[in-house]
């Protein structure tokens, strides 16, 4: 049968939909780009807010579409949004869908996509059933250049504000030998950037006996990516600023091939806040660790995530975010002003904000990022840095990333030149910058 498979939210949720496409042509089926071809639609869902919900119903209904103008026969609906609203009556109010998937039942899409019976299907395994060991090779990944490699599903936090572990179940990790099995598989298929991903990276192995230690895996991994392809890069997100260990700073920091990139999603800068946010560190804590990776790499590159709006932020809480992230300029930042849903803790605790002032508060720490960002991005005037070559927009225009700059996130940086291949590695020296962006000319 022929596939369109429609991969929404996360990265994470993108390494699902990849392993679901490799499982379905190992399987024999095709793979189609375009939903009018074909004969069995999936739609992987995001459910983290309410807004990605939202969207989601949108391109389901879209998809339901092609069942009447198209060759759709089936459509398939997998992933956190099915998984959030399980104990909803999801048949009755989206009836054009053949069969919905919680996120512990995405490995068995060979079965659904195959099943015969007509009748629509509702798999809600536990959150936890997912298997972790023996994740199957080679997935489809979208890009050949780029591919994400979770090392970890699940969280054993409980943030009020977050819906995740009920989404993802406990912290499952797989073992290094598993996950560097995958980069090397990979990197030999012509991946250039390998990008670990997880719910918190850094609780890597809290989970296996003997406990696994991500600095071992980082290490490890490097060794065996930089024997086959040593140009190659490795990048590590999503951090937790409580268990990302001066071990493991310090593995990223000596590690030629791994960048030295920090993401460290803080959420908030008020210890007030944070208390409330069940986040487990302190302003001070924040200082230190941030003190101690411009200790190991003055260089390093930093990027975090902020809440503003949060139940109870006072001006007070507020100002003292907006001052941290004056005081601390990251290299890179996102914000969101909080979103709120009666299935989170935070939703019972006292002195909501009013939506408007989270995003006035939002809108005015990105203002204050983008003069801060500017300013960094200046540093690298007339300095010759490497980008691994990604886009060919226009004639004589590339665009590309560095090290310090994550894909999907950060900003970009246009190469001017002629010839380059996507996917490999250029130096580029920088001959101008922007508010999030750099560019320059091939050195
Ligand atoms: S650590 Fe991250 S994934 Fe886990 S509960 Fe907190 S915000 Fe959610």
């Amino acid at each position: 049968m022929m596939i369109y498979l429609e991969s929404l939210g996360c990265c994470r949720n993108q390494v699902d939909s990849e392993v679901m496409l490799g499982r379905l042509e190992a399987a024999g089926h095709g793979i189609v780009h375009d939903p009018s071809l074909a004969e069995v639609i999936i739609v992987n869902t995001c459910g983290f807010i309410s807004a990605a919900s939202s969207e989601a119903v949108d391109i389901i209904l879209a998809m339901a579409g092609y069942k009447k103008e198209g060759k759709c026969q089936r459509l398939v609906v997998t992933g956190c949004m099915t998984e959030r609203f399980k104990d909803d009556d999801l048949v009755s109010e989206l009836p054009e869908v053949d069969a919905f998937l919680g996120t512990g039942a995405c490995d068995r899409i060979v079965d659904v996509v195959e099943d015969g019976s007509g009748k629509t299907l509702s798999l809600f395994p536990d959150t936890c059933a997912r298997e972790m060991q023996g994740l199957p090779l080679p997935r489809i990944t979208t890009l050949d250049h780029l591919a994400h490699v979770k090392i970890s599903e699940g969280c054993n936090r409980h943030c009020t504000y977050c819906i995740i572990p009920q989404l993802r179940g406990i912290q499952r990790s797989r073992s290094i030998e598993e996950v560097v099995a995958e980069g090397e598989a990979l990197v030999r298929q012509g991946v250039r950037e390998i990008v670990l991903v997880g719910e918190n990276t850094s609780d890597y192995g809290v989970d296996l006996e003997p406990a696994g230690d991500l600095s071992v895996l980082l290490t490890t991994l490097a060794e065996r990516i930089a024997s086959i392809a040593p140009e190659a890069w490795i990048r590590l997100l999503y951090t937790h600023p409580s268990s990302l260990s001066r071990e493991m700073i310090e593995a990223v920091a000596k590690l030629d091939n791994v960048c030295t990139y920090f993401d460290v999603p803080i959420q908030h800068a008020s210890s007030r806040m944070l208390r409330r946010m069940g986040r487990n560190y302190t302003r001070e804590d924040l200082y230190d660790l941030f003190a101690f990776i411009r200790k190991v790499d003055p260089d390093a590159a930093l990027r975090t995530t902020l809440i503003t709006g949060f139940p109870g932020e006072t001006e007070t809480d507020f100002q003292e975010m907006l001052d941290f992230v004056k005081e601390i300029r990251f290299d890179q930042l996102g914000v969101f002003a909080y979103s709120d849903a009666d299935d989170l803790k935070s939703h019972s605790l006292k002195d909501h904000v009013p939506e408007e002032t989270g995003e006035i508060r939002r809108d005015a720490i990105m203002a204050a990022q983008a003069l801060i960002s500017e300013e960094i991005n200046e540093k690298y005037l007339d300095r010759t840095v490497t980008v691994l070559v990604e886009e060919n927009p226009d004639e004589g225009i590339y665009l590309g990333r560095t090290g310090f700059q994550a894909p999907e996130v950060d900003g970009f940086t246009f190469v001017y030149g002629s010839g380059l291949e996507i996917g490999t590695f250029v130096r580029v020296k920088i001959n101008d910058t922007h508010e999030y962006d750099i560019s320059g000319e091939i050195a």
